[in-house]
């Protein structure tokens, strides 16, 4: 098998349990290793580290699979891993929908499967797995014998591993508008054309934490996408929603949503930029109980995190002045590079520009089926805050 040597003087994080080998931290590679193989990684005094899928386009050299000497990394390897996953997911009662390989936190690095009940969506996003996907597709067909599987590569961090964008069926066809039940309510996942896998299942715990808040009150969501936190408020009891979204396609799936659940005369969803349209209503005076935000990613980059706390201020801004006093305002960042220190500094930089006070009521992340590395950077990703504005 090729060997890579690392570097004597090397930043301890990969001893210390991160799975990413960088180009610079390499000192040999014997061997004649071509991108996607499998190869064994020693420290510069031969001792065993790990084995791991290699690529030499990429400035990640090699990505670890296992750290168990005696573990062939094969399509047993696949199988077992993958029924781990399940395990843990079943453990914490994330069954009918989860994530069930979130990548680097279940040793799967650049793994995505989403199950949505009887579904299963693949995303291979590096290609050292991507050649492994026949065996991935072999394992969920034997633990779950599944209704349906379907890969959405169309994702353009895989251009950074010379991989093409695709998706499509991984099974026998069908038809990929399914319906999944989230808290007791019913959302339509377009699995082909929605985004990412087709639903963010990484804020389902979240969708409940508004339960109590939203009870009677007047409630506008932005960055609504198929309305779901909208739909959970409508439900909940909330007296009026109104949702938001850029996308007219995200806005026509959330009223059939809402319709989905006989909301449809509480809660409607319109078409709008949020950023203007907030900006605008603050102005006109107008007043929530509840303001709920979940904008996407601001930034994938370290060069331009500016930007994107410059982006959450704003809508956040924007958010605080529509809420009445004593009323809340829910907010999210996904953005992993903006760490819960600097979001939680941004959203107190916004209440002293919007000049109102705030409680925090609750702090939660993404749920337990997108487990968190410690050690690993960000993959405490989502932050998800609910605050009392005066
Ligand atoms: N809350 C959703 C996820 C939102 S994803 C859920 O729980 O499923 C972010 C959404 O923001 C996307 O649907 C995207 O279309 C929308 N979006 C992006 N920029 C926007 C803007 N400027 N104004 C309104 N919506 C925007």
């Amino acid at each position: 098998m090729n060997k890579v040597y690392l570097r004597r003087k090397i930043n301890p994080r990969v001893v210390n349990g991160h799975p990413w080998i960088f180009n610079n931290e390499v000192e040999k590679v014997d061997g004649d290793a071509q991108g996607g193989d499998i190869v064994e990684v020693l420290t510069h005094d031969k001792k065993f580290v790990g084995r791991g899928y290699i690529n030499p386009k990429s400035q990640i050299l090699v990505r670890l699979l296992t750290r168990n000497r005696t573990e062939e990394i094969n399509e047993r390897f696949f199988a077992n891993q993958i029924a781990k996953c399940w395990e843990y997911r079943k453990k914490l009662g994330y069954t009918e929908n989860c994530r069930l390989v979130f990548g680097e936190a279940d040793s799967l690095p650049q793994l995505i499967i989403d199950k949505f009940n009887d579904y299963f969506v693949i995303q291979t996003l590096a290609l050292g797995i991507d050649v492994w996907k026949p065996a991935i597709v072999k394992a969920l067909n034997e633990i779950f014998s599944p209704k349906g599987i379907y890969e959405r590569n169309d994702v353009p961090v895989r251009e950074l591993e010379g991989l093409p964008q695709q998706k499509g069926f991984l099974s026998a066809p069908f038809d990929t508008k399914i319906t999944i039940v989230e808290n007791g309510l019913k959302f339509y996942v377009d699995i082909e054309n929605g985004q990412k896998t087709g639903y963010f299942l990484d804020q389902q715990d979240n969708r409940r934490a508004i339960q109590h808040i939203v009870k009677g009150a007047d409630v506008l969501g932005a960055f609504t996408y198929t309305g779901t936190f909208e739909i959970h408020a409508a439900c909940y009891g909330a007296k009026s929603v109104l949702g938001l979204d850029i996308s007219a396609n995200a806005v026509l799936q959330a009223n059939s949503n809402a319709a989905l659940n006989g909301v449809q005369d509480i809660c409607r969803f319109e078409t709008a930029n949020a950023f203007d349209v907030l900006k605008q209503w603050g102005k006109d005076g107008r007043q929530y109980d509840v303001v709920m935000l979940d904008p996407p990613a601001f930034t994938k980059s370290r060069e331009t995190i500016q930007k994107a706390i410059t982006g959450y201020k704003e809508i956040n801004l924007r958010a605080m002045k529509l809420v009445k006093p004593g009323g809340f305002l829910v907010t999210s960042s996904c953005t992993s590079l903006v760490n819960t220190e600097l979001f939680l500094q941004t959203i107190d930089m916004a209440a002293k520009d919007a000049r109102r006070t705030i409680r925090q009521v609750t702090f939660q992340t993404q749920a337990g089926d997108h487990p968190v590395i410690r050690g690993m950077d960000n993959t405490q990703y989502l932050k998800f805050l609910i605050i009392q504005v005066q």
